[in-house]
């Protein structure tokens, strides 16, 4: 071995060059660097990623093709087992050493286990470094051992620990050290939709990859940073960093985050907000690392027993936005048209499927992991639990969100609903949110014709709230949150 053997850098879920401790530590070692993706769709088994994640992936590797090739390196795109994969290309080069940046799904954390046992076998120098969170699920425990169910206790807990570490600059330089090794074309991949395309409004709204990561934070820190509290839950305002794909991806570090957002606007009550919700991410990922089945499993384990209907047309109604509530339709179809939905909509359209229409929160977890771009196991699981009211620090299951309320609270003006349901955008505010009880001179006025142009509810709010209700009690008390 010479100082010729190269370092591979193993790209995961971390595609940027800032902030990015594997790359950072290979660039100091003076060795010739090979930067390496593994597309692995084999060792998530059923949570490898979904179709908006793959196209925002898609992206997101192209740009950090591009700026590694600035930087005077080739990203090696290889698919296929990780283990495997690695492996081999260990083989190719001679490497002297695989860095990574750690993940937290139990199946990668079991994976990147055994490759690190094989890699120190073959005496190959293996490290792994923190390039995702603030703290690491382990790092933080309660004083008399074990985990954080409640999330305050978490976010204090979080705060002794001080100010997070700094994040890092991009190397300087780096050595290539691709040479012959070959790589698949990305566009073999086929991470983006062919026929039909239904990514227009994904490329409208979007820009994925490093840059656009550190520009989505700056236009959030200039226009909305210190509105946050005030604009947080409006749907039809920008008032929130939509920066969670980008931190999905990697695009963007939870430590870059934190500190431009300090650096900039310093600790206000805004502020705060705001990174307490970059401590919600992490609060998801510290309660999965301890609890490795929360993506199937209820955490409360009553649940597991509760009354959920199988109805396959009311499962289409909410995937296809057609439930006839528009605060909920017009979730649904931000979601399929931009691969995002709003936070408060998310809560709205989560409540709407498990309590309205009981259908089992896993359906609905399903359907979010398959299309929306900041897909995270996570952080959906974690969220679809505390929907279901049987997660950590969850909703209690009979706090029902009322879809008609919450619209006229949070859209008052209905501009979220007349750009995302078109169709009922001529009918007043006062009857936007619950068409059904408009008098017929007015849904005529505005060509609505329910049933027709749009849905009839497809269920009563009254008789769903109750039928919720219902089942909830059907659980044994102590276990009812
Ligand atoms: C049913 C349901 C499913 C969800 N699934 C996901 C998911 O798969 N991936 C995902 O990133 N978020 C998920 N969320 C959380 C939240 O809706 C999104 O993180 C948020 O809407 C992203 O928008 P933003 O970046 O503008 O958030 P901001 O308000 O700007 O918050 C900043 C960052 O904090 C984190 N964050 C914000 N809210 C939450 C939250 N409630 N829980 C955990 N972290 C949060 C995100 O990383 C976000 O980017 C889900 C929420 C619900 C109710």
């Amino acid at each position: 071995m010479t100082d010729q053997n190269p370092i591979i850098v193993w790209f995961r879920q971390d595609l940027r060059v800032s902030d990015n401790p594997a790359f950072m530590a290979a660039a100091d070692s003076g060795r010739p660097v090979i930067p390496v993706y593994i597309l692995d769709d084999d060792t998530p088994g059923d949570w490898m990623p979904g179709g908006a994640a793959r196209w925002w992936l898609h992206h997101s590797l192209a740009v950090l093709g591009e700026t590694l090739e600035s930087m005077g390196a080739s990203l090696v795109l290889r698919r296929g087992n990780a283990k495997t994969g690695i492996a081999d290309l260990v083989n190719e080069c001679d490497a002297a050493g695989v860095y990574w940046n750690r993940c937290y799904e139990p199946f990668a954390i079991a994976r990147d286990k055994e490759i690190k046992a094989s890699l120190i076998d073959a005496e190959v120098d293996t490290r792994s470094f923190n390039g995702s969170l603030l703290h690491e699920p382990w790092t933080i425990e309660k004083k008399a051992g074990g985990f954080y169910k409640v999330y305050t206790r978490y976010w204090h807990a979080c705060r002794d620990k001080g100010e997070p570490a700094p994040p890092i600059d991009a190397p300087d330089k780096i050595f290539s050290g691709a040479g012959t090794i070959t790589s698949d074309d990305l566009n073999d991949w086929e991470l983006l939709p062919t026929k039909p395309d239904w990514a227009q409004g994904f490329r409208d709204r979007w820009v994925p990859g490093e840059h656009g990561a550190q520009k989505r934070l700056d236009t959030f820190l200039d226009e909305a940073a210190e509105k946050y509290i005030d604009q947080r839950n409006l749907p039809a305002v920008l008032g929130t960093s939509n920066l969670s794909p980008f931190l999905h991806t990697g695009d963007i570090s939870p430590r870059q985050i934190w500190q431009r957002t300090i650096d900039k606007l310093g600790w206000t009550s805004q502020t705060e907000a705001f990174l307490k919700e970059i401590v919600w991410r992490e609060f998801a990922y510290h309660v999965f690392y301890y609890l490795p089945d929360l993506p199937e499993k209820p955490m409360n384990p009553k649940f597991a027993s509760f009354p959920w209907v199988d109805d396959n047309d009311a499962l289409k109604a909410w995937q296809s936005g057609m439930t006839g509530y528009p605060m909920v339709d017009a979730g649904m179809r931000e979601l399929w048209h931009t691969g995002h939905m709003h936070n408060r909509v998310r809560m709205i359209v989560g409540s709407f499927l498990v309590k309205h229409l009981l259908l089992p929160w896993q359906d609905g977890e399903a359907w979010f992991w398959d299309t929306l771009v900041d897909a995270d196991l996570a952080v959906n699981a974690f969220s679809w639990q505390w929907i279901g009211g049987c997660g950590a620090d969850a909703a209690p299951y009979f706090r029902i969100f009322n879809p008609i309320t919450q619209g006229e609270k949070f859209d008052a003006d209905g501009e979220y609903v007349r750009k995302y349901v078109p169709e009922i955008a001529g009918l007043p505010n006062k009857y936007l949110f619950s068409p059904w009880e408009a008098p017929a001179d007015v849904l005529r006025d505005a060509s609505v014709a329910l049933g027709d142009t749009y849905p009839e509810p497809i269920i009563a709010h009254k008789a769903g709230r109750e039928r919720a209700l219902e089942a909830f009690k059907s659980l044994p008390k102590a276990e009812a949150n």
